[in-house]
């Protein structure tokens, strides 16, 4: 065996070794899909990206990753501990890359979300939990719209 067979790695795998590192240790398994979806989710900072969204931007960068990866891949990230879900509504959810306890913006009609700062909302009054239970933790969704114009009538 030659050295070069000794060190041979998948080729479009070894160029995100962080990446790898970080499926492996959250006990995914580091496949070219998994690897190029946390490559658009976790390389550019925190963010927050509907599975719609995130498939387009694979479609975008040319990757060939079919919506019902994407479906599959983020609550597989979810439960990993890598991302953390924000339901808006029955049929819509975003994921986020900042997995830290805070709260929402949700941009009706822009299908945006913005971060609150945990400490600027004062959660009072949370009833105990049911017996048995404890509160994993709270986020909440503050909904806005752009302002209507004043002078318009
Ligand atoms: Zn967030």
């Amino acid at each position: 065996m030659t050295a070069t067979q000794r060190i041979k790695t998948p080729r479009n795998t070894s160029r995100h070794p962080c990446l790898m590192a970080v499926l492996r240790m959250a006990g995914l398994r580091p496949t070219q899909q998994r690897i190029a979806l946390a490559k658009l989710l976790f390389s550019s900072g925190p963010r927050h990206a509907s599975a719609e969204q995130l498939h387009l931007e694979a479609k975008t960068a040319g990757m060939k990753v079919s919506l019902a990866t994407v479906y599959n891949a983020l609550p597989q990230f979810r439960s990993a501990g890598l991302l953390r879900e924000i339901s808006i509504d029955a049929t819509r959810s975003y994921f986020d890359t900042d997995t830290s306890n805070h709260h929402h913006f949700f941009v009706e009609g822009e299908e945006r979300v913005i971060d609150i700062p945990s400490n600027l909302i004062d959660v009072v009054g949370l009833p105990d939990p049911p017996k048995g239970m404890e509160i994993s933790h709270v986020d909440i969704v503050v909904r806005v719209r752009p302002e209507k114009q004043k002078n318009q009538t």
